[in-house]
C-alpha cells in the first residue's frame, strides 16, 4: 500500500490495519471471491489507481513513522512516563525508580525484525529473563556474569530463556569469583526444559551443585537474596506453560513489577499494586496472549507512584 499499488487481501491478511474495504483495498475471503476481486481490479482501468492512491494516503496518514511515533509519544505522556528515546545505545537505556535502576538493552519482539530481544538488568545484579543475546550484552555493559546474584525466568518461550545455557556455563566458569552461587528462580519444569533444549552439547551445572542455586517457584512464593526480596505472581500467557511474573523489592523499599509476557487478567492487579516501576511487554493485539496498549492504561492506574511503563 505504501508503494501506491492496489491491494487485494483476505480479511485476516488485513487484520489490525485501519483500512476501509473498497476504498483502500479489496477483500476476498473465499477461493471464488479472491480471484474475482483480482480480475475486477485488472479489468477496471480506473480502479487500481484509485485504490493505490487511497491506500497510500491511508498508510502515510496512519502508519508513517512520524505519525506512529507521535501517537506513541502521546501514549507515554498519558501514562505519565518519560518519552521513549531514539534507538538504544549498545549499553542500553536506564530507568530509575527510587533506589532501583533497571537497564534495558532493547525492546524487540519475539520475531526481531532487526531488533534484539528485550532484556532487563536491575542494579547490575538481578537479571529479568534471559533472551538469547544476554551474555554478549552483559559483556557490552561491563557486567561480569559473576556479578549476577539473581536470575528470574518468567516462562519457557525461547525469547525469554534462549541465552540461559550459555549464561550458566559462563557462571560456572566464573564461579570462583563469587561468594555464593547464582540464585535462579523459575516456574516448575524449566530446568528440565533447558536440558532438553541443550542436549548433551554443553555441560550445564546441575541443580543443587555448588555452582547453581535453582529454585522452582509457584504463585505466591517469595525468595530473598542479599538486599532483594522477590514475590511471584502467576499470570496468564500460553495455556501450555506456567507463566510467573515478579515483584522485585529493593533494600530501600522500591518495587519493580515485571511481566515477561502476559495477557491482562485479575492477578495483574496484585503484581502491579504500589510498584514504582512497571516493565510490561506489549503487543498490538490481545489475541497473542500479551498486554495490549490499552491494558497498560488500566495497569498504570494501579501504580500511582509510577515512573515508567513499557
Ligand atoms: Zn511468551
Amino acid at each position: 500500500m505504501a508503494l501506491g499499488k492496489a491491494v487485494v487481501s483476505t480479511t485476516v491478511g488485513a487484520e489490525g490495519l485501519e483500512v476501509a474495504p473498497e476504498r483502500d483495498l479489496l477483500l476476498g475471503d473465499t477461493a471464488e471471491r479472491f480471484p474475482e476481486q483480482l480480475v475486477r481490479a485488472l479489468e477496471n482501468d480506473a480502479l487500481p489507481a484509485r485504490l493505490g492512491a487511497a491506500g497510500r494516503a491511508r498508510v502515510c496518514a496512519r502508519y508513517d513513522w512520524s505519525a506512529a511515533v507521535a501517537r506513541l509519544d502521546a501514549f507515554y505522556g498519558e501514562l505519565g512516563a518519560p518519552s521513549p528515546p531514539g534507538p538504544l545505545s549498545p549499553a542500553g537505556r536506564e530507568e530509575r525508580s527510587g533506589r532501583c535502576a533497571s537497564t534495558a538493552w532493547d525492546r524487540g519482539s519475539a520475531y526481531l525484525h532487526g531488533r534484539y530481544w528485550s532484556g532487563f538488568l536491575v542494579d547490575g545484579q538481578v537479571l529479568l529473563d534471559c533472551p538469547p543475546q544476554t551474555l554478549v550484552h552483559l559483556f557490552k555493559l561491563g557486567v561480569a556474569s559473576s556479578a549476577i546474584e539473581l536470575v528470574l525466568l518468567t516462562h519457557a518461550h525461547s525469547d525469554h530463556i534462549g541465552g540461559m545455557d550459555l549464561l550458566l556455563l559462563d557462571m560456572k566458569r566464573t564461579h570462583a569469583e563469587r561468594s555464593a552461587p547464582p540464585l535462579v528462580g523459575a516456574p516448575p519444569g524449566m530446568y528440565e526444559r533447558l536440558r532438553a533444549i541443550v542436549g548433551t552439547s554443553t555441560r550445564l551445572p546441575e541443580r543443587g551443585d555448588a555452582a547453581l542455586d535453582w529454585h522452582e517457584l509457584h504463585d505466591g512464593d517469595a525468595l530473598e537474596r542479599g538486599p532483594w526480596r522477590v514475590e511471584c505472581v502467576k499470570l496468564e500467557h500460553d495455556a501450555e506453560l506456567v507463566a510467573l511474573d515478579y515483584r522485585v523489592r529493593a533494600a530501600g523499599g522500591a518495587v519493580l513489577a515485571y511481566t515477561g509476557d502476559t495477557r491482562d487478567c485479575a492477578a495483574v492487579d496484585r503484581l502491579v499494586a504500589g510498584a514504582g516501576l512497571l516493565i510490561a511487554e506489549c503487543a498490538t493485539d490481545r489475541a497473542s496472549g500479551h498486554f495490549e496498549w490499552n491494558d497498560l492504561r488500566r495497569c498504570a492506574r494501579g501504580c500511582p507512584q509510577r515512573h515508567a511503563c513499557w
